[in-house]
This record gives structure tokens, sequence and C-alpha cells, in this order.
């Protein structure tokens, strides 16, 4: 949502349904009855691709369920971009520091009670006020930028949750300082997969996948019956490093190849750690099974920021989660095998390649 229309596009294929009637286990499907042809399409939408394919028994059924998944995410992207001087998000920034509140829709306010419940129990590794240092590092620009010490202090000065203020019986919101900026960047296209499946069970539809971005959700029995085998992709590589089976809930990954720059060796990629106002190192991506898009897309972010070592220890703490942690390779070390470690209550459903060097989460006392 936030990169500019001019980059180029992420892959769509951030997860790829695999192999359907590769799990004998969960053929469940009426051998005799006729296959349903899936219907796809994808369309740009919030600085990605938005894929969507239908599987209906008539095939005419399809469109308007595709028309209503669509409608929902633009709908979101034009309350929540940045890059729309008209969203709540962006009006709200623009008022900064004034004094006057900025009315917003009952959608824009429940992402940013959302945001800043998540932004309160990560103790600020995921914070959505985080907008003015994502764009002095140059993350809202086709080219990021090593900023100097003194612009990324100022940046770094704006950042802080605990300062927005929310009138929730108005519906209506401040940011008492000129400049503060938010960014829903790490939150939005979630909760956009979660409309676009509630739109499309509206619309009739019986089985649907939502792909906005590496943010997956699923409607419905996988077509090979039971639960969807939805591949991770490899953040080095064009193929998926790993398989989760998903009946509901929703897949969202984080990766250090979505926007970055590399200055003097070094990558500086998009998520960055509010309380340092540096990008984060160490971590490649964070793939996040969870009980929705919104939560599987913030805790994508907020494990990147934590890390495996305390991450580990905050997924053993949440329910319904599975978390996949890629460590970037080491310099020189670049063939060798992908290091993972998984934890989370469902982390039982991740499958990974037999290359993969994997570590699970250690067991947490008490
Ligand atoms: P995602 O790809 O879901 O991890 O979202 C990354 C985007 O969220 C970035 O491009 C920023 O716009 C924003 N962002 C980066 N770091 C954070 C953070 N620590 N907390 C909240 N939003 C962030
Ligand atoms: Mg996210």
């Amino acid at each position: 949502m936030r990169r500019p229309a001019s980059l180029p596009l992420v892959l769509a294929a951030v997860l790829l349904v695999l192999g359907c009637g590769a799990r004998p286990e969960s053929a469940e499907i009426d051998p005799g009855a006729a296959p349903v042809a899936p219907v796809e399409r994808a369309w740009p939408v919030m600085g990605t691709m938005l894929r969507v394919v239908v599987w209906q028994p008539d095939g005419d059924a399809a469109l308007p369920v595709l028309r209503e998944v669509r409608r929902a995410v633009t709908a979101v992207d034009s309350l929540m971009s940045n890059y729309r001087a008209d969203s709540d998000v962006s009006r709200i920034g623009a008022a900064a520091g004034s004094g006057a509140w900025t009315p917003v829709s009952a959608e824009t306010l429940e992402v940013l009670e959302a945001a800043l419940d998540h932004a309160r129990s990560s103790g600020g590794a995921f914070d959505p006020t985080v907008g003015p240092v994502v764009d002095v590092w140059g993350f809202y620009r086709e080219r990021g930028a090593m900023p100097s010490t003194g612009a990324l202090d100022s940046a770094r000065a704006l950042v802080g949750w605990q300062h927005v203020e929310v009138d929730r019986a108005q519906r209506r919101v401040r940011l008492p300082r000129a400049g503060m900026q938010l960014d829903f960047g790490a939150i939005a296209k979630g909760y956009a997969v979660d409309l676009a499946l509630e739109a499309a069970a509206r619309a009739g539809a019986e089985r649907v996948m939502v792909d906005l971005g590496g943010n997956i959700g699923v409607l419905g029995d996988a077509p090979a019956g039971g639960a969807w085998p939805l591949g991770l992709r490899h953040p080095r590589e064009q193929r998926p490093f790993a398989v989760v089976d998903v009946d509901t809930g929703a897949i969202a990954t984080s990766g250090d190849y979505e926007r970055y720059f590399v200055h003097q060796g070094i990558r500086y990629a998009h998520v960055v750690d509010p309380r340092t106002g540096w990008p984060v190192r160490g971590v490649a991506s964070v793939s996040v099974l969870a009980p929705t898009g919104l939560t599987s897309d913030v805790l994508s972010t907020t494990l990147f920021v934590l890390g495996p070592e305390r991450g580990c220890a905050e997924v053993a703490t949440l329910p319904g989660v599975a978390a996949v942690w890629v460590l970037p390779p080491s310099p020189g070390a670049e063939a060798a095998p992908l290091r993972a470690v998984v934890g989370g209550e469902l982390a039982g459903r991740v499958e990974l390649a037999a290359d993969v060097d994997a570590a699970i989460c250690p067991a947490i006392d008490g």
C-alpha cells in the first residue's frame, strides 16, 4: 500500500497453493464429482498485487465474488493509504499538531485500535506511528538511502504510539505533534484480506483464496479437500521453502526482499525497530499463521522486529499461531542451507523443505 505505483510490483507468487491431491489424508472429495475449474484474477492495489482464485460449480457465479473481493480491498486502500491525500490516514497526519480532530471511518478506527493494542503488548516493537522513520529512510520513495544522524533523530522523536489520541465516541483521531504520521503498512493488508473473505462469503462464495502481497486468506476447504497446503516464499529464491496446512485463519509474510537498499554491503529493509529508528537486521523473513488476516499481518512485522530470541517467548503466549523465521545467509555463505526457526502452538502445521537447516523454539518454563 505504501509503495509508489512506479516501483516494480512484488511477485504475486509469495505463496502458492501446492499440488492438489498430494495429500491422500485430506482427499475427502467425491472421486465421482466433476472437478470445478478455478477462476483467477489479479489486480494491482495497495502497492502490491491482489490475486483471487474462486472455485464455483457455476463459473458465472465466480464473477460477483471477484468483484466484491476487489471492492473490499480497494475500499481499505482508499481509507488507509499514505499515498492518497484524502485517506483517513493521510488526513490524520496532515492535521497533526494543529489541535484539530480528524473524523474517521469505523474501519480506520477499528484498525487503529487494534494497532495500538498490539503496540502496547509488543512493548513498541510494532508501532503504527512509525511513519516519520520509514519516510526518513526513503522507504516511501523508489530509492532508500542512509539518513543523516540529525534527520534520523528528528524522525525518531516523532514516533510514539502512546501519543495517539482516540475519541471513540465521536470516531475521531488526533496526533499532538506536527510531523507525526500514521503508517498502516504492516496491518492494513491483513485487515483487507479479512474484509475480502467476508465480502466473498456474502457474495455466495464457497471456496476462495485471496493473496494480497503475501497476506493469504482462504474460505472453505482446499480443492483436494481439508486444509490448504500453502507454500512459504523462499526469501532469496523463486521457490517455496516450506508448506503450511491452513484450514482457518490466514498467513502473512514480512520479508527483507520487499523494499530495501544496500549500503556498504549491508542490506537495509523496510521493517524498522521503532525504538531505535533503524531497519531490523538479522532476519530475512517471518511468516505467521494466525486466526485472522489482521493478526497474522501485525505479528509477521512484530516478530520480525523481535527476532527469534525474543519472538519465541512471545509466540508461546499466543493461541492459534505458528511462526517461521528465516535467518539471512552469513556473508560469504550464501550457498549454505537456509536456516529457519519454527515456533508457536501450530508449529506442527509447518513442513520445511528437506534442505532447510531447522531449529524449534525452545520450550518456555512456567
Ligand atoms: P510488513 O510487510 O507487513 O512487515 O509491513 C512493513 C511495512 O510496515 C513497512 O513498509 C512500513 O510501512 C511499516 N512498518 C515498518 N516497520 C514497522 C513497525 N515496526 N511497526 C509498524 N509498522 C512498521
Ligand atoms: Mg505485517
